[in-house]
């Protein structure tokens, strides 16, 4: 092997220990590089592009602030019928400036990276690998670092945008999520390629902003994971703002003429606009990040973890958790490159169990029965636990509970923009919800006492004995559970 080799160390600049080292600092590797720092171990994070990782500075944080400011453009334009006149004139330089200073200061992680060296941390930028158990490989501007851990190295790397092996795609100034959310300037127009719940968010909060919009989702329907009760909505409302959806057809082509794009579906159709942006789905890419030098196959899609977030090698051989000097250095991983739910409250979830692992303290372990996910389109659409085809799917035989916002006092109250729905998924042998989906106006939130439901598996006779506040659109859940407990079905 040579120091230019994948794998070699080398060549090293320098050689170093600590307790601890953080690979890849996104929100939960953040959080518990700076806990174990605390609590008095050596640690290292080491971090390619910026600490913090994808949800402040291209992801969760500037998206919302988009979709805040979209928002705003549509109920201005509610106000005709209600409450008198509002002439509504989008312009995108407050949101970019808000994006840039406010949320992501310039994509400069400074703040961050002088609050985990506050806390005794060491930081490092560069791309690292995995070269042998306990061991990371640095690259940095200064020269190559090796790493060594004595207790443990948590991986954190998260995902990057994955790029559809479309013909001419390569080559072309297409965007991924960090263009859109770097952008100046809105689009005229615009091809969203993927209608999941990145593409269906961005795709709505540009179309508000004034761009010609068209989505184009190879499943049967957009965000395929929800219910198809939520995918049919959209659609619904999508058209009703202009949106062109194209759903069940592929991308088979791309062209970039340096002014526009012109993508051609598989049926022959050809869509054309100044930009396109790719949100087809994320990639872990393991092999660049060495697992196979501590047994993991490079080719898998992601890292598996046990309920301590302890990597799981194949073969369900721990890896190597002596966790200390005389065992060796033990091997965790969180956050969306365990494949256990792609959302920054997973990522810190599964960092405080590993932290505490790490530093031998017990308390409770991974459990996602009620894992909570909310999609910010207008409808905001919250799901918590398992759908009704996840849960058939997993043998429950379930009994199903719906109400329509717009049918509830409050859905009539709100009128403009009430559209929405609550479905509630039981196991029908237990008694307990073991889903929900709580699609409307601040439909996320309205997810959080369904979630507690879930969560707490709540018996939903009981549930259904509730007091609910006259007219939220909480209250829609005992709409729903009414309906529930009607069906025999
Ligand atoms: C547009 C968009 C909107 C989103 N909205 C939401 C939302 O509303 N709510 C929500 O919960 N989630 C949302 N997400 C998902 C969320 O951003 C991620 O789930 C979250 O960032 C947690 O990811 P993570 O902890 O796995 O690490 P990430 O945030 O992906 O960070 C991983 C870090 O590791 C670094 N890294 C990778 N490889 C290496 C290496 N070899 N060496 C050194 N460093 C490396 C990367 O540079 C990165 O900084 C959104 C994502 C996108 C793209």
């Amino acid at each position: 092997m040579t120091a230019d080799q994948p794998g070699s160390t080398r060549g090293a600049d320098s050689a170093e220990e600590a307790d601890v080292v953080v690979l890849g600092m996104g929100p939960g590797g953040e959080y518990a590089a700076g806990c174990l720092a605390e609590a008095g171990l050596s640690v290292v994070g080491v971090e390619a592009r910026l600490l913090g990782g994808e949800c402040p500075y291209w992801g969760c944080v500037p998206s919302k602030m988009m979709i805040r400011a979209a928002d705003l453009l549509a109920e201005g334009r509610r106000i005709p019928g209600m409450a008198g006149a509002a002439t509504v004139s989008p312009d995108w330089r407050p949101v970019a400036r808000r994006i840039r200073d406010e949320a992501t200061d310039n994509w400069d992680d400074k703040v961050a990276v002088d609050r985990f060296t506050g806390k005794g941390g060491r930081f490092v930028r560069g791309r690292g690998r995995l070269t042998a158990p306990g061991e990371i490989t640095v690259d940095t501007a200064g020269g190559r670092r090796v790493i060594r851990a004595r207790r443990a190295i948590l991986i954190n790397t998260g995902t990057a945008p994955a790029i559809p092996p479309v013909d001419g795609l390569a080559g072309t100034p297409y965007w991924t999520n960090r263009e859109a959310i770097e952008t100046e300037k809105v689009p005229g127009s615009l091809i969203v390629l993927g209608g999941g719940s990145i593409g269906a968010e961005l795709s709505q909060m540009f179309a508000r902003f004034g761009a010609r919009l068209t989505v184009v989702e190879a499943a049967e329907r957009l965000i395929p994971m929800d219910e198809p009760e939520a995918s049919a909505l959209l659609a619904e409302i999508f058209g009703r703002e202009g949106i062109t959806v194209k759903v069940g057809t592929a991308a088979a082509g791309v062209r970039y003429d340096g002014h526009g794009f012109a993508l051609t579906l598989a049926g022959g159709e050809t869509l054309t606009a100044d930009r396109l942006l790719v949100a087809t789905g994320r990639k872990t890419g393991l092999a660049e990040l060495g697992v196979a030098a501590v047994g993991i196959d490079p080719r898998a899609r992601v890292i598996d973890v046990d309920d301590r977030m302890r990597v799981v090698l194949p073969g369900g051989d721990p890896a190597g958790h002596g966790a200390g000097p005389d065992g060796g250095a033990g091997l965790w991983a969180i956050g969306d490159v365990t494949g256990k739910g792609a959302f920054t409250h997973v990522s810190m979830y599964q960092a405080d169990i590993a932290m505490r692992d790490i530093l031998g303290l017990g308390g409770p372990s991974a459990d996602y029965h009620a894992l909570p996910r909310v999609t910010f389109t207008d409808p905001e659409i919250g799901v918590v636990g398992l759908t009704e085809a996840q849960a058939a799917a997993q043998g429950i035989a379930v009994r199903t509970g719906f109400t329509d916002v717009p049918s509830t006092t409050r859905g009539f109250i709100h009128k403009a923009g009430n559209d929405g729905f609550i479905k509630l998924i039981e196991d029908r042998g237990r008694g307990v919800l073991v889903g929900a989906t709580s699609v409307g106006p601040w439909g996320g939130e309205v997810l959080g006492a369904l979630a507690v439901a879930v969560h707490g598996r709540m018996d939903t006779e009981r549930l259904a004995q509730m007091i609910f506040a006259y007219p939220t659109f909480h209250r829609g859940i005992e709409a729903a559970l009414q309906d529930l407990r009607s069906n025999q079905r």
